[in-house]
């Protein structure tokens, strides 16, 4: 199903000048008045939704939303259903910090529930507050997929349509965007064609990650996995629902990329699929030295003829750190490793991973033997294993059963990604790792650099300005009653020192996963692109209905933080 956008000044510029050869001047004299009056509708329609954008209604009172929520919601016709109790579950996400309580909760089982709600929801227009998130697997960190009395949208429940696998020179799946990635993986396996671009962990919705970026060490074959999308459809904010891609309504495909649920509700994904390999070898290696690590990883994702999959690690202060390796991985030089000792230094760990067909494996070790003697790695701490490809990619949900069985998951996970460019790296390792972190108790540090020659351009994602630029993600855990590194508290004040350096302006880092307050931080987050993001809310989501939780276009809500 697909209807068409509202009318928009540029397209109505774009049919004047289709028609200018027939009617020469006198077309050119009318298309002179024409941008003169669509300047000043725009303007005109800019001031009145900046008003919508960034104010409260003076009538509308917390008591009104929750009787329109209750009484008006509650009539409505779904296909799925609507709930208005048992909600908690809506108001907790990954990160486990911020808490907020929504009136209700749809789980929609076509999409034509979620274009009813928000109709329904902008039909309200003023007259109302109430607004609309998409709740992935609600695995944020900062709230952003909740709604403080508003409604939840629980993607999770529509399953419209059923995947659908398509071969050919360019292979696709059809997928709903409530669908897990791990889902997609263990169905497109059956068929040998599974995506191309992951993330580290896949009990993520698609709609969710396609919201941010969704980037790991495949990205340097492939870009992120908003590379990796042919076509979406879209409910926006005005309740239409749209089919967009690199061809069809190009603005709200490139908008709702990495556009933090701000555009519409992605509720279908075509995404690009490859052949799959079966096995994958598995490598780490130590470095001491931070410019030979970057150099080596530099290198890693700029050549043709490399590895499939690159990440690294920083280990801060570890101790038999290789042996806790043996359960999983061999060294190539047992002895040697026995001697290393990883004691109080500050280390570098380059992960990376070729992926193979067991009847090709004489030759893979060969390659990797090749691409390995360019690396100048610390020859003792080479350690390597062989796992089938889907125990690679889904290597996080194994940390996760464990954490589970020790109620050690659903901690507050108070992490801070960062994208760094190459060009500061070597500043923001020696100032970060040399002055404010001195200890990693509290979970891993990854470091990897990406590539973004290939990435698609125009979408909502803001990276920093180089072509080169590295992921850094301290993925931290707080203990509940911990008072000591691996506290709440100082986790939280270590995060502040760290973006409170990152954050000067010269340095060019931009956050990932961003979460900020105030309208000023996000303009400063988007820079130049500011002034496109916020034309895309005027056109996509003019009252600001959707996904709240990112506190980008705020209609004064009361926060909770825990
Ligand atoms: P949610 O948290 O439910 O939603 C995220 C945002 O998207 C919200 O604003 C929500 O309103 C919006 N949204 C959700 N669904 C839709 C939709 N269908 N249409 C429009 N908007 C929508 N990210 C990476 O890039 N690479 C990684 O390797 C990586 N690893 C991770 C590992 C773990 C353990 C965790 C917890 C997260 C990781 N992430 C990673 C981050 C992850 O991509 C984001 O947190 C993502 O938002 C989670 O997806 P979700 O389905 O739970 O989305």
């Amino acid at each position: 199903m697909s209807s068409s956008l509202a009318i928009h000044p540029v397209h109505v510029v774009l049919t004047v000048s289709k028609y200018e050869m027939v009617f020469g001047e006198y077309l050119t004299f009318i298309r002179q008045k024409t941008r003169a009056l669509l300047i000043l509708v725009f303007l005109h329609s800019f001031m009145i939704n900046r008003i919508y954008l960034s104010s409260n209604h003076p009538f509308a009172t917390p008591q009104t939303i929750e009787s329109i929520a209750h009484s008006s919601l509650a009539e409505m016709r779904f296909e799925g259903r609507i709930s208005f109790e048992n909600l908690e579950f809506a108001a907790r996400d990954f990160g486990n910090r911020y808490h907020l309580m929504p009136s209700a909760v749809l789980h929609p089982k076509s999409v034509s529930d979620i274009s009813s709600i928000l109709r329904y929801v902008y039909d309200l227009g003023l007259s109302s507050e109430l607004k609309v998130a998409a709740r992935g697997h609600g695995h944020s960190l900062e709230g952003q997929a909740q709604a403080y009395r508003g409604v939840v949208i629980s993607m999770e429940s529509l399953r419209d349509p059923e995947m659908s696998f398509h071969g050919g020179k360019h292979p696709y799946v059809d997928v709903s965007a409530g669908e897990l990635w791990i889902n997609i993986l263990h169905e497109s396996l059956k068929r040998g064609l599974p995506p191309r671009s992951w993330t580290d962990y896949l009990h993520l919705t698609v709609g969710g990650t396609l919201s941010n970026a969704g980037i790991s060490g495949q990205a340097l074959r492939h870009g992120p996995q908003i590379n990796n999308v042919y076509q979406l459809q879209v409910v926006t904010g005005r309740g239409e629902v749209v089919t967009c891609s690199d061809k069809q309504n190009t603005d709200l495909f490139h908008a709702v990329l990495g556009g933090l649920g701000q555009f519409g509700i992605i509720t279908q994904a075509r995404i690009a699929l490859e052949p799959a390999p079966k096995m994958v070898k598995w490598i780490r290696a130590l470095y001491s030295d931070f410019s030979t690590f970057a150099r080596d990883q530099e290198h890693l994702i700029s050549s043709n003829n490399s590895f499939d999959y690159v990440e690294g690690f920083i280990i801060i202060n570890r101790t038999g750190l290789l042996n806790n390796w043996r359960s999983s991985f061999s060294p190539k030089d047992p002895i040697r490793a026995d001697q290393f000792n990883s004691d109080g230094k500050l280390l570098f760990c380059l992960e990376i991973a070729k992926y193979y067909n067991p009847r090709e494996s004489d030759n893979i070790d060969q390659d990797i033997d090749t691409l390995l003697s360019e690396l100048s790695y610390i020859r003792s701490t080479l350690f390597m294993s062989e796992v089938s490809y889907v125990n690679i990619l889904d290597r996080v949900h194994v940390s996760e059963v464990k954490l589970r069985e020790e109620g050690l998951w659903e901690v507050p996970h108070p992490w801070l990604n960062l994208l760094v460019p190459r060009s500061r790296i070597h500043e923001f390792v020696a100032e970060v790792f040399g002055n404010i972190v001195k200890d990693m108790s509290s979970g891993p540090v990854l470091i990897y650099p990406v590539n973004k020659t290939r990435w698609r351009s125009g979408t909502s994602l803001i990276t920093p300005d180089d072509d080169v630029f590295y992921m850094i993600a301290f993925l931290s855990s707080a203990m509940p009653s911990s008072t000591g590194k691996d506290g709440l508290k100082h986790i939280l004040s270590q995060n502040k020192k760290i973006l409170s350096f990152s954050q000067r302006p010269y340095l060019g880092i931009k956050q990932y996963l961003p979460h900020y307050s105030t309208e000023e931080e996000w303009e400063a987050h988007f820079g130049p692109h500011w002034e496109v993001f916020y034309r895309r809310k005027l056109s996509y989501d003019p009252l600001a209905i959707l996904a709240p939780g990112q506190r980008i276009f705020r209609r004064g809500i009361a926060y909770v933080q825990q």
